[in-house]
């Protein structure tokens, strides 16, 4: 294994030079996809010693690695369905990812549950909750990450969610939730790049003829030669990989000002009509809002270049469902932003081939598949992404003829990761230290300035990504590197500024 020298600048210069070295010496690996499957990937196979180069048609997170709900899972959902197995393994990346990999990204946040919204379900939830803290405390680094689930009064109910009706308790349980799904792949990439790895934006893989990878980048053509091709495409996977089966369905979410719920503290969880099960989530999010979440809606293939948008029976469904139990209804006029994301479900078997004549669904765990010298890594969780990674590169090593390197990754902080009391040092504002880690600083002083008037974001965030973390658009700035985009009126505001510290620092 390498050591790291120094965290990577991605910038334009060090693109260029990435591109040239690729082009005349070609890589042993060439991960096409910057979603956090693909970042996971190469920091995995360059953090073993292998040339790597990371080739993402758009910018890191551009797909659903941004769109996600943003929680590191301790598996209650694969408890529900009787997954003992899936369950330790989430519980297991979730204590790695907040102990080792990114202390900095991972909170702690507790879901509420609460009565009104059926005592049944409240209780349910409850077994639930006891049952994940018993597997949390079987793995690993699981004992200190989160604290236990318990019944709350009334006053607990109105302290977290102020905005639910009051009067009745409720049950709270613990997971993990991200600062922000961007960051964390955008800081894979980074600590790829410093183990070698060149991170390659704005170029795209047309295809694969054995060793031959052809690339469209920056107007142009070109051909590459890798030894192996990682297809971490995720919803357009089948691009590269006709005979990957894959079934598309999409996750929405609605942005509403926090305020409307009262400032909650908590997840507010709340099931939809009829199921037990099947939830809709308010998930407090930084800056004053809250993001309401999620649906399941299935899309005919193949997946759109187009960002995914949340139908009006989507829209719908959420507000009626979190509605069930608000003092105060939200309606369509709150809502002042919504994203949604594709979940491609991999089936390694024609549909109808399952039980009963099902479809085979194998969503819950990554697909790998070899196809010449393409392995397509699809499925899988974010939360899982360091373990999906690992696997491929172990998958990936043997075809190379390698040896036995282990993956070192659970041991690896990324880039500006850092143990909890050392991030409480850090001499810099709260809200960077979480989004910035050890690096806080460094951006703290490019500038403090508000980016639009009663946004936390600030200049120096816009200078550091175009500086070092690879931002190449006002795109890029807006809507990867910041999340301002998630409010578009926030972000027609804060366009120019955008334009004008891209072209004062490119
Ligand atoms: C709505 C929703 C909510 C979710 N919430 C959670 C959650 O809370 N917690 C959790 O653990 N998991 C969650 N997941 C799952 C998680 O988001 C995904 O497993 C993960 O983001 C998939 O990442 P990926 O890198 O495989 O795919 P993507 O992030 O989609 O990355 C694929 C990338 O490939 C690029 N690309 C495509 N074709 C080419 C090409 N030819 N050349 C170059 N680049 C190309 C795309 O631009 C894209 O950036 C959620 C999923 C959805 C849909």
């Amino acid at each position: 294994m390498r050591d790291v020298a120094r965290p990577a600048a991605l910038d334009a210069r060090r693109r260029a030079r990435d591109l040239d070295r690729l082009v005349a010496e070609g890589v042993d690996v060439l991960v096409v996809g910057g979603g956090v499957t693909g970042a996971g990937v190469a920091l995995d196979a360059a953090a073993r010693g292998l040339s790597v180069a990371l080739c993402e048609r758009v910018d890191l997170a551009a797909g659903t690695s941004r769109w996600s709900s943003k929680l590191v899972h301790g598996g209650l959902r694969y408890l529900a369905q009787r997954e003992i197995g899936l369950a330790r393994h989430s519980a297991r990346e979730r204590a790695v990812l907040m102990g080792v990999t990114a202390p900095h990204l991972v909170g702690r946040l507790p879901f509420l549950v609460p009565d009104v919204a059926g005592r049944d379900v409240s209780a349910l939830a409850g077994l639930g909750g006891r049952l994940g803290d018993a597997v949390r405390l079987s793995v690993p680094g699981g004992r200190r990450s989160l604290p236990g689930t318990g019944r709350i009064g009334p006053e607990g109910v109105s302290r977290l969610v102020p905005g639910v009706r009051p009067g009745r308790g409720g049950v709270v349980f613990w997971d993990g939730q991200l600062v922000d799904d961007a960051r964390l792949v955008v800081s894979l990439a980074r600590t790829a790049a410093a183990f070698g790895a060149g991170v390659l934006t704005g170029v795209t893989v047309t295809g694969v003829d054995g060793g031959a990878v052809a690339l469209t980048v920056d107007g142009g053509s070109t051909t590459v030669r890798a030894g192996v091709v990682v297809n971490a495409t995720g919803a357009w996977a089948q691009r590269l990989a006709p005979g990957v089966r894959l079934v598309l369905s999409r996750g929405s979410h609605l942005v509403v000002p926090a305020a409307r719920l009262g400032a909650p503290t908590a997840a507010l969880t709340v099931p939809l009509p009829g199921s037990r099960t099947r939830f809709v989530v308010a998930l407090p999010q930084p800056g004053g809002l809250v993001h309401l979440g999620i649906t399941d809606e299935p899309v005919a293939g193949p997946a759109s270049e187009d960002d995914p948008v949340p139908s009006d029976a989507e829209v719908a469904q959420l507000l009626a469902t979190v509605n069930r139990v608000l003092a105060r209804p939200l309606d369509r006029s709150d809502v002042v932003g919504a994203y949604a994301g594709l979940r491609p479900l991999a089936q390694s078997a024609p549909a109808g081939d399952g039980p009963g004549g099902a479809p085979v669904d194998l969503s819950r765990r990554p697909l790998l598949a070899w196809d010449g010298p393409v392995l397509t890594v699809v499925g899988g969780k974010l939360t899982t992404y360091r373990s999906t990674a690992a696997q491929a590169v172990d998958a990936v090593v043997t075809r190379l003829g390698r040896g036995a390197v282990r993956s070192p990754t659970a041991r690896l902080p990324l880039v500006g990761a850092a143990p909890g009391r050392a991030l409480a040092r850090v001499d810099a504002a709260a809200r960077l230290v979480r989004r910035y880690g050890t690096e806080a600083t460094v951006v703290a002083g490019l500038g403090e300035e508000p980016v639009v008037d009663g946004r936390s974001e600030t200049v120096g965030e816009l200078r550091f990504a175009v500086r070092a973390e690879g931002a190449r658009t006002v795109d890029d700035l807006l809507d990867r590197r910041t999340r301002i985009g998630l409010v578009p009126t926030d972000r027609e505001r804060a366009a120019p500024l955008a334009a004008a510290v891209l072209a004062a620092e490119s």
